[in-house]
């Protein structure tokens, strides 16, 4: 058969096209950010499917985000010149994984329709087995509990094979507890998100027919992003591959950067081990960015010791220097780049004019977000956030989406928990107590056991009429959504069933009642939830019901409530792809590898860029991660790339004064351009370190160091005065009271240095006054508390 024409094989180097046609046995390709990994991997999918080595559902293909996921699709579509009939298996972890389980769900004692715990709801869960187990979680939070047993399930552990050390863990406890927690897990019929993987892996351990049969299926494996693989990723990637060993992976060691979620880069360094005779293909051009931002780049990433060390070229020539710059705050950061973003589509400094969708925002921290939302808002600017569900993170989001789920699945205990008493039923901690004992002495949900309680009379009073009436919402619901059955005789052919003695009738689906999005706000309106906002009067409630509204309206994208509740679980992005052109707001962490002609990095502040936790920890892991970040975050700009920084930030609600990154001292001097901001900064250190190349911010810094008396920074906040918004912070201290006043309402729980966890009880000025559950009733000054979520 003559083979197919390939164009896409032209468009490669012949180092590419090398990993690209060595189809069979392991593949690895070790490369630097924009040298084509991905291109690579992508074109040796449609070679694949080209040359009919593989139909499209015999390839698994891993990402580590939907939205990558996806792009990798239509590239694939792409690069064939026709579309192809989906790629079933090409998505995140996640997304195979979960699919691969709800096929063996009870292999593992769960339905196939189990629930997926977020971070939220496994939290409260470990919060209630601490709390059973008579452990002062002050002393041993549950919070720290949820951290070992993610661990150990990055690391594929079960309680089964917990090493004899981990089990000490958690004051002797941790063991014991994640065994309990797992049980409790399978009783919920849900997992979270390290049990998807460790399911999987545990189910092909098991069954050696079910793993030979998928081995079978998957006749191609491909990893991109490979560095950020977990030891459970990777021992399912070893299973699934261990049989023909078709498998190509693409990473880069410079580039792993979630160490924190249990990634092991040496997962790459033993590659050559687990698959010997592996074909390791090293590329070192880079298409992607213009000189200056991949010497940017190289020398910062030269700061670590832990690397392979690769060497990037470019033939490229040309572009901008990086350009950096400092401003007074974050809200002002936020409003300057909302207008560079403005000049740039525009076209200025004889540059093209560049379209919204090729300009992004990289953050390290989300809270960063907000300012840049609320600046964008305010000047219409369209942009999207994407990476961390944040709008899913809303309590009313929360709390809708828990209704939604208990409908789903009415064993969904956390679920009915977060809403037996929102809105207000009269279900207090003493009733929900009766609920919770009825539902364990009878082995039974707790909508079952609520059910029971209220046959029992166990209840009285405002409490059982309203439990009575969400019990009989919850039913309602439930059929008025569910796809019905209905009984179709059969006709002339009709049989009859022996054993039943009956005529045997056919069922037949019919749509439900209500589709699940009309449903969607039935149970709002009809749960109270809606009105509960609706007579709130705090500023905060038009936006909330705001939020449910677009949840209902998101809810449209979808074919059922569990399908959308599954999208939620799993997504890494949130973005929808309409054709407004939009900048995007994103994190770091889920930038990785995608590239855009304008990047600004902003926030490059010691404490936040480099984290706090990371400059505290004894050892250089910590800071070596945040520099790989770094890497990341300049590689994505192709042309231009602005990194910024600000002297004050309001974090949660503080004032804090920040001091540059130590980053910006890697930087390399002949390839960036400091710049000074209009107006504001004309006497400070702006103009004097635009006069000296960057060094002169390392003198600032120091300058710096022993707070705001220094000369340059006095002058600073003496030109505040004259410049917009900046105008009314001439006193950074009353500015920190207010602010921190303003952050708080009677009755939020705050922690304080000295004297521990309490409730507001009353706010005067900058003073409240506060409960400490300790020390008793206290007044203290406001900035010198925490708004605490425990
Ligand atoms: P990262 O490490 O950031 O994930 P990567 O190695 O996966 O980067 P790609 O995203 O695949 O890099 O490629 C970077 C850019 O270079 C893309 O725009 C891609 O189209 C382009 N590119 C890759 N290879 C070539 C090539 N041989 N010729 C021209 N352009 C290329
Ligand atoms: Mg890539």
């Amino acid at each position: 058969m003559a083979a197919r024409p390939a164009p896409y094989l032209d468009e490669l180097n012949p180092a590419q096209r090398e990993a690209v046609e060595q189809l069979d046995g392991p593949v690895l390709m070790l490369a630097g950010a924009g040298t084509g990994k991905t291109k690579a991997l992508t074109a040796r999918i449609v070679h694949l499917l080209n040359t009919g080595r593989a139909q499209s559902n015999e390839i698994l293909a891993v990402t580590f985000t939907n939205k990558a996921a996806r792009e990798m699709k239509n590239r694939v579509g792409n690069m064939l010149g026709h579309s192809i009939e989906g790629m079933p298996w090409l998505g995140t972890f996640h997304s195979v994984c979960v699919k691969l389980l709800r096929r063996h769900a009870e292999l593992v004692g769960l339905k196939s329709n189990f629930t997926i715990l977020d971070t939220d709801d496994q939290l409260r869960l470990l919060k209630q087995l601490v709390q059973a187990a008579n452990i002062d979680d002050k002393r041993w939070p549950a919070r720290q509990l949820a951290h070992l047993i993610d661990g150990w399930k990055n690391r594929a552990l079960t309680p089964d094979n917990l090493p004899a050390a981990d089990h000490g863990a958690y004051n002797n406890r941790g063991g014991e507890l994640y065994a309990q927690y797992q049980i409790r897990l399978k009783e919920l019929n849900a997992v979270d998100f390290g049990d998807l993987l460790l399911h999987v892996v545990t189910i092909f351990q098991k069954h050696s027919d079910i793993l030979a049969q998928y081995q079978r299926w998957f006749r191609y494996v491909l990893v991109d992003e490979y560095q950020d693989t977990n030891i459970a990723q990777y021992l399912w990637l070893r299973l699934l591959a261990g049989g023909h060993k078709n498998i190509c992976c693409v990473g880069d060691d410079d580039q792993s950067i979630y160490g924190w979620r249990g990634a092991e880069v040496g997962n790459i360094l033993r590659f050559e081990k687990d698959f010997p005779g592996a074909h390791v293909v090293r590329l070192e051009q880079n298409y992607r960015s213009t000189p200056h931002i991949l010497a940017a780049a190289s020398n910062v990433i030269k700061g670590n010791e832990c690397r392979l060390g690769k060497t990037l070229w470019t033939d490229a020539e040309g572009g901008e220097k990086v350009r950096l710059i400092g401003h007074w705050d974050g809200e002002e950061e936020a409003r300057w780049i909302g207008e560079e973003i403005e000049s740039l589509q525009k076209g200025t400094r004889g540059m093209r004019a560049v379209g919204l969708d090729e300009v992004a925002i990289l953050v390290r921290a989300s809270h960063q977000m907000r300012a840049f939302e609320d600046r964008f808002l305010t000047i219409g600017m369209p942009y999207r956030v994407i990476g961390g569900p944040r709008f899913y993170e809303r309590m009313e989001v929360r709390d809708a989406m828990a209704y939604f789920r208990l409908v789903v699945s009415l064993d969904d205990d956390l679920a009915f928990e977060r809403i037996v008493n929102t809105p207000k039923r009269g279900l207090g901690n003493v009733a929900q107590q009766k609920i919770q004992t009825c539902a364990r002495d009878n082995g039974v949900s707790l909508v079952e056991g609520a059910r029971l309680l209220l046959e029992e009379k166990g209840l009285g009073g405002k409490g059982a009429k309203e439990l009575a009436i969400l019990l009989g919402g919850l039913d309602r619901w439930r059929r008025q959504g569910m796809v019905r059955q209905i009984e179709v005789p059969l006709d002339d052919d009709a049989v009859i069933d022996d054993a039943a003695n009956a005529r045997v009738t056919r069922f037949q689906d019919s749509p439900p009642e209500l589709s699940h999005v009309e449903l969607a706000q039935v149970i709002l309106d009809e749960s109270g939830y809606t009105a509960m906002w609706q007579n709130d009067k705090t500023p905060e409630a038009p936006g909330r019901l705001e939020n449910l509204k677009e949840l209902v309206k998101a809810l449209e994208q979808f074919e059922n409530f569990q399908g959308f509740l599954e999208h939620i679980s799993l997504i890494m992005d949130n973005e929808s792809d309409e054709g407004e052109q939009k900048v995007s707001i994103m994190t770091l962490h889920a930038a990785k590898g995608l590239e855009f002609p304008a990047v600004f990095l902003p926030g490059w502040e010691d404490g936040l860029f480099p984290s706090q936790r990371s400059m505290d920890e004894s050892g250089l892991k910590g800071l070596e991660e945040e520099r790989r970040l770094a890497y990341v975050g300049i590689t994505r700009a192709e042309e231009i790339c602005t990194i910024s920084f600000a002297g004050n930030r309001l974090v949660f609600g503080q004032w804090q004064s920040q001091m540059p990154s130590r980053f910006i001292d890697e930087l390399p001097e002949n390839h960036v351009e400091v710049l000074t901001p209009p107006g504001l900064y004309g006497g400070g250190f702006g103009a004097a370190s635009a006069a000296r190349p960057v060094k002169s911010n390392l003198e600032e810094r120091a300058s710096r160091a022993d707070g705001y008396n220094s000369p340059g920074w006095k002058r600073m906040q003496a030109r505040a005065g004259q410049y917009g918004t900046s105008q009314p912070r001439e006193s950074k201290n009353t500015i920190i009271d207010l602010e921190a006043v303003s952050s708080f309402s009677i009755g939020d729980r705050v922690f304080h240095q000295k004297f521990g966890y309490g409730t507001i009880s009353e706010i005067e000025g900058d003073k409240l006054s506060v409960v400490f559950e300790k020390a008793g009733e206290k007044k203290v000054v406001a900035r010198f508390v925490t708004a605490s979520d425990d």
